[in-house]
C-alpha cells in the first residue's frame, strides 16, 4: 500500500476555534475550555482513499500554531510546505471574518500551489438569517484555489469532517496545469 504525507494548516485569528476544529477531527471531542496552544502543534490524521486514487493511504500532518494576536504575527517558517491551509474565522466576531482575507494572502504568498477552504466557525452561535448575510460577505472567487467555503461547529461537529476531507481530496489531486 503507498503512503503519502501532505502537511496543512490552520490559519486564523486568535479564539476562532482552530485548536477545537482539529480536536474535533482527530480525537471526536469539544471543550468550552479555550485550549491556548502554545507553540506550535502537529497532530495526525490518516485516510483511507478510494481503490481507484493512486494512493491508498494519506497521513494528514495537521499544524496548529498559537493564536495570531495584534502583536505577534504568523510566522511564515510555520506555513512553509503546506499542502493546503484551513482558513477560519468566528461568525459571531465579524473582524474575524474580514481579516480571511490577510490570512489568505499570507499563505497563497508563502505556498503559490497551495490550496484553501474557508472556515467559518462556530454555526451553532448565529441563526440561520445571520449567517446567510455573514456568508455573503465572504466572495472569494477570485482566488481559483480557494475550493470551498464551509459553515462548521467544532462544538456539535456540523461539517469538520468535510473541510479536512475536501482539502485532503484537492491536494492529492493531480495538478491540472
Ligand atoms: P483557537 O485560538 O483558534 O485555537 O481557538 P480555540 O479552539 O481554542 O477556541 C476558542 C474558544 O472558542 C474556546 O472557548 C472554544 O471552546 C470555543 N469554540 C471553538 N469552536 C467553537 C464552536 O464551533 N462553537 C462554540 N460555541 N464555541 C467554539
Ligand atoms: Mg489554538
Amino acid at each position: 500500500m503507498s503512503v503519502i504525507y501532505k502537511k496543512i494548516c490552520l490559519v486564523g485569528d486568535f479564539g476562532v476555534g482552530k485548536t477545537s476544529l482539529i480536536r474535533r477531527y482527530v480525537e471526536d471531542k469539544f471543550s468550552d475550555k479555550y485550549l491556548s496552544t502554545v507553540g506550535v502543534k502537529v497532530s495526525r490524521k490518516s485516510i483511507q482513499l478510494s481503490a481507484e486514487s493512486d494512493f491508498q493511504q494519506l497521513h494528514l500532518l495537521i499544524w496548529d500554531i498559537e493564536g495570531k494576536t495584534k502583536f505577534k504575527s504568523i510566522a511564515p517558517s510555520y506555513l512553509q510546505g503546506a499542502s493546503g491551509a484551513i482558513i477560519v474565522a468566528d461568525l459571531s466576531r465579524q473582524e474575524t471574518i474580514e481579516h480571511l482575507q490577510d490570512h489568505l494572502n499570507l499563505f497563497f504568498e508563502i505556498n503559490p500551489q497551495g490550496y484553501a477552504v474557508i472556515t467559518l466557525n462556530k454555526s451553532d452561535l448565529v441563526t440561520s438569517e445571520e449567517l446567510i448575510t455573514l456568508s455573503q460577505s465572504c466572495n472569494f472567487d477570485c482566488y481559483p484555489q480557494v475550493i470551498a467555503t464551509y459553515h462548521t461547529s467544532a462544538k456539535t461537529g456540523a461539517s469538520v469532517e468535510e473541510i479536512f476531507y475536501r482539502l485532503a481530496l484537492r491536494i492529492i489531486e493531480p495538478k491540472s496545469q
